[in-house]
């Protein structure tokens, strides 16, 4: 991969690669944008095949958090960081070595946690950098606040598509039960949805079956379900040429960033198959939202007033990629540049009144 070509055809700022010989720490972090002051991202632990390809995921990730940000109306730039490594290899002196790494920058990345880290992981890395959250795990914790923000979208994709104000009696199919998986399985039920749920971890899939009275079905056809709601909730690149041909659901709601294999494509593919997808970034904005709202040192009620928002973004996206006959991943993309402008003016004129 050429890593300035890279850089510029997605507009970041600044990649550092981070390397420790004594803990064998591999991570790399991706700042996109540092414009408004900070950037923000959670760090994902993951044994990536090749360095090209955690490369090209942090780099992806990075820029959609960018836009997460501006969606969710949060002040902050976008970034993400990936430690190459199996879970197995996870150790307090890794974590803290890579904590060091995170503390050079200086407070212009903050981060907290992704896939395979957990809370009690990043309490580790707190111990050589301030610059992390969701240690105080506001109002029961980031993951939660995720799921709840795909709920508040399946809802509103559920109002939008069929009028309905509630989800009792849908058949929804999770893909991944995981953090947020579990969380999201929980709150569906509770609203009497019927649940169909896959994880590449049985044991996993069965807990959930006993809890919630779901169904189990084999991971490589719980896409392609005959249900109402698909929810990705695994890991990225779900949203393809092969598997969106499969989807029978009317409606794609999920957690799991980088959903479409290839944005401009895959979701002018959804759209002309008339399936509803709700933008991976801004129904999956809960678990950002909530760190910053700790950051920022609000309480629970305010965290979550500021998820209860991802209903009126996502159907202002959904108004106006209908308005527009643009795809409801254009529509996301377009209103994130417009919140981007509009932050940058504010600071602007902010720095202006100081002056
Ligand atoms: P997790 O690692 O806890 O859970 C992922 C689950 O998916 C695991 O149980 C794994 O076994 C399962 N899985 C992986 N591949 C699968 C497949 N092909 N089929 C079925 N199951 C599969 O991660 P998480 O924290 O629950 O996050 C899930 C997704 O949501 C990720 O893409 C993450 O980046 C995204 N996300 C998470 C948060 C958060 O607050 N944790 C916030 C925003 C976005």
């Amino acid at each position: 991969m050429k890593v300035f070509e890279s850089l510029r055809a997605t507009n970041h700022e600044q990649i550092l690669f981070c390397h420790d010989r004594e803990t064998n720490l591999r991570a790399i972090i991706a700042l996109h944008d540092t414009s408004l002051g900070l950037a923000m991202g959670a760090t994902r632990l993951f044994p990536y095949n090749s360095e090209e390809d955690a490369l090209r995921d942090v780099l992806r990730l990075s820029r959609g958090m960018t836009y997460k940000a501006a969606c969710a109306n949060i002040p902050v730039g976008g970034a993400k960081a990936v430690i190459i490594a199996n879970p197995e290899e996870k150790t307090d002196a890794l974590l803290k070595s890579y904590g060091r790494f995170v503390e050079s920058l200086n407070g212009r990345f903050v981060t907290g946690q992704d896939v395979n880290l957990s809370p009690e992981d990043v309490r580790t890395i707190n111990k050589e950098t301030n610059y992390v959250v969701g240690i105080k795990e506001l109002g029961g914790g980031a993951t939660l606040a995720t799921a709840i923000g795909v709920v508040l979208a399946i809802k509103a994709a559920a109002d939008f598509r069929w009028q309905r104000k509630n989800l009792d009696g849908l058949k929804i199919a999770v893909q991944g039960i995981g953090n947020v998986g579990k969380n999201l399985c929980k709150i569906l039920y509770a609203n009497g949805v019927k649940l169909f749920v896959s994880d590449l971890i049985r044991d996993k899939a069965e807990e959930i079956a006993d809890l919630y009275e779901a169904t189990i079905v084999e991971h490589q056809h719980i896409h392609s379900l005959d249900v109402d709601v698909f929810s990705p909730c695994a890991l990225g690149g779900i949203l393809n040429s092969s598997s969106i041909l499969q989807i029978r659901a009317s409606i794609i709601a999920g957690a799991a960033n980088n959903q479409l294999e290839n944005e401009e494509l895959h979701s002018q593919l959804i759209k002309s198959r008339k399936i509803l997808y709700c933008p991976d970034y801004v129904i999956n904005a809960g678990g950002l939202i909530n760190v910053y709202n700790e950051m920022i040192g609000n309480d629970d009620e305010k965290a979550l007033s500021h998820v209860r928002k991802i209903y009126d973004t996502v159907l202002e996206i959904f108004d106006k990629a209908e308005r527009e006959e643009i795809t409801t991943y254009t529509a996301s993309k377009l209103l994130a540049e417009e919140r981007i402008k509009k932050q940058k003016q504010q600071k602007i004129q902010q720095q202006l009144l100081i002056a």
